[in-house]
């Protein structure tokens, strides 16, 4: 199959925009502009600087391996940090309004008790603009408080800028759809059998954040794990963490250790 590279004008400077397969909202990388396959697209879009260098995350990612007592004892000392990506990741943030009309019955206790009524919240739910993406968007918590409008220069020196794949009204009805998972989720602790679950759910605006994420990965004893590290507050996303040495070898050096630390 050949992969067609279509180009086409920013309708905001004129500079050619290079589109790739998939991508949907485009923004141009000499004005900022977005636009959805060509057209001006007026979204509320904004970015969240990152904070950190390359050094800096080597410096976070070292601190990590020595810290916690579930990792192996030598895993800074004995880490190769391979690779270490900042990447602007784009994400929907949609702001919902759930409304969720139930009934059904408490069953636990072995009694039939009756329950209904009603769950209305607000969410603002966060979509990844990638398709078929692992990123444990779950787990991260945008540094919304950090973000600023929307423009280039704030796209760190060696980072990468990923493009949307999907557009809003897409990511709205993603959000739709899991925040009324998440509400059934959360009646499920008073309800054991529905005989009826209605969710409405309406968008009350929705816009466009890139915010910047570092791909690390390192090497430990012949094994690459990875990490994701979040480029505003350092914080560990999600991280690959060795198993530790459970051989009989390995318990054989636990246990000398522990002998002589005993000191
Ligand atoms: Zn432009």
């Amino acid at each position: 199959m050949v992969e067609v590279v279509q180009q086409i004008s920013c309708p905001g400077c004129g500079a050619p925009v290079k589109v790739v397969p998939g991508e949907i909202i485009i923004t141009c990388e000499y004005c900022g502009s977005d636009m959805k396959l060509g057209e001006k697209f007026f979204l509320n879009h904004s970015i969240i600087p990152g904070k950190y260098q390359k050094e800096d995350v080597v410096k976070i990612v070292k601190k990590w391996m020595r810290v916690g007592f579930y990792k192996p004892d030598d895993l800074a000392k004995r880490s190769i940090i391979k690779s270490a990506e900042c990447i602007f990741l784009p994400f929907f943030i949609a702001h919902i309004e759930s409304l969720t009309k139930y009934s059904g019955f408490f069953t636990r206790t072995g009694e039939n008790t009756p329950r209904n009524g009603e769950l209305k919240k607000e969410y603002f739910w966060k979509v990844l603009g990638r398709r078929g993406s692992k990123f444990p968007t779950k787990e991260y918590h945008i540094p919304l408080s950090g973000k600023t409008q929307f423009n280039i220069i704030h796209i760190s020196k060696n980072a990468k800028f990923l493009n949307s794949e999907i557009d809003e009204k897409e990511a709205e009805n993603i959000a739709k759809q899991e925040a009324g998972m998440h509400q059934k989720h959360l009646l499920e602790d008073t309800v054991d059998v529905f005989s009826s679950l209605d969710t409405g759910c309406k968008i009350i605006d929705t816009e466009l954040v890139h915010a910047p994420v570092w791909f690390i990965e390192y090497n430990y004893k012949g094994r690459v794990y990875k990490m994701l590290v979040d480029g505003v507050s350092g914080e560990t996303i999600k991280a690959d963490i060795p198993l530790p040495d459970t051989s009989f070898k390995g318990f054989f050096k636990e246990m000398k250790r522990g002998l002589f630390s005993r000191g």
